[in-house]
């Protein structure tokens, strides 16, 4: 493990302002500032990878990630032809189980300080309009956030971003849901991801868990600017070609977001297997 030194300045100021905001929480003690990356990732940090490499989110790219082993790259990033960024992601959850992860993925959502938790230096908040729905008794943890909106901001990189993510199904997108148990995978969080405030559809979030001897290990993917549209009178108007012809791909992804959002994704799920058992074992059956 190696200490991460880079905090560019709004993030400091925003773990100053997270810090003093979750004092009193019967959580704060899960709140801490050290992060850290595996040392093996940082080649993939150092250089993007081959595009040639690059997933596409067709239902055949998607399903491979349900095959036993690895793929070619797991950790990496590059900006595709278009301006659009491509992400790839591996992060190891020892002592870690299924359960919990489902868990998180709705109990952090409920208030903004839970959500500081996760990366305390980048975000900033998050917030629901179906919190009083997704508190009935008696869901299932994936009930709680798959169908949902969670209205973000953090810091990817130096860029504060206000985002929305709303959680799907993975068998909308072609995922085959019936392989899921025989592979392993026994989670997921995927959304569709869209800037604040005109819902311009910015990106693809795919994170699947898979189990393994000492715990799971996730595997994420993003594709940023892939599909820009927005909803116009409800129909969706597809931005695709203007926003490529426009340099507005490259703009709002290219290999710059895609450096970011790998290191971004590091350094919370990291962080995040670092406390997960123990923030279970003490909330985990507390209800919402
Ligand atoms: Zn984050």
């Amino acid at each position: 493990m190696i200490p991460v030194t880079y905090y560019p300045v709004g993030t400091q100021k925003a773990f100053a302002r997270n810090a003093q905001r979750i004092a009193g929480k019967p959580y704060a003690h899960y709140f801490n500032g050290d992060m850290v990356l595996h040392e093996d990732v940082l080649p993939a940090l150092r250089a993007p990878m081959d595009p040639a490499h690059a997933l596409t989110t067709s239902p055949a790219d998607l399903n491979s990630l349900l095959d036993p082993g690895y793929h070619e790259v797991e950790n990496g990033y590059c900006a595709l032809p278009d301006g659009s960024a491509y992400v790839t992601s591996l992060t190891r959850f020892p002592g870690c189980t299924s359960e919990m992860f489902r868990w998180w993925f709705w109990w952090h959502s409920f208030e903004p300080e839970r959500y500081t938790l996760w990366y305390p230096w980048n975000h900033v908040s998050v917030r629901r309009k179906d919190l009083a729905a997704a508190s009935a008794p008696g869901l299932s943890h994936e009930q709680r956030y798959i169908g949902s909106t969670h209205i973000i901001t953090e810091y990817i990189g130096p860029d504060r971003m206000k985002i929305e993510i709303t959680f799907v199904d993975p068998a909308s997108w072609g995922f085959d849901v019936a392989r899921f148990a025989a592979a392993g995978i026994s989670g997921h969080a995927c959304g569709d991801v869209f800037l604040q405030p005109i819902r311009l559809r910015a990106g693809t979030m795919v994170h699947l868990i898979r189990d393994t001897d000492d715990g799971f290990e996730l595997r994420s993917r993003y594709w940023l600017a892939d599909r820009p549209s927005i909803s116009v009178a409800g129909r969706e108007l597809n931005l695709s070609l203007p926003a490529t012809l426009l340099g507005i791909k490259r703009r709002l992804a290219g290999e710059r977001v895609g450096y970011e959002q790998l290191l971004h994704d590091q350094i919370e799920f990291t962080h995040l297997a670092s406390f997960l058992p123990k923030i279970y074992a003490e909330f985990g059956s507390d209800g919402p």
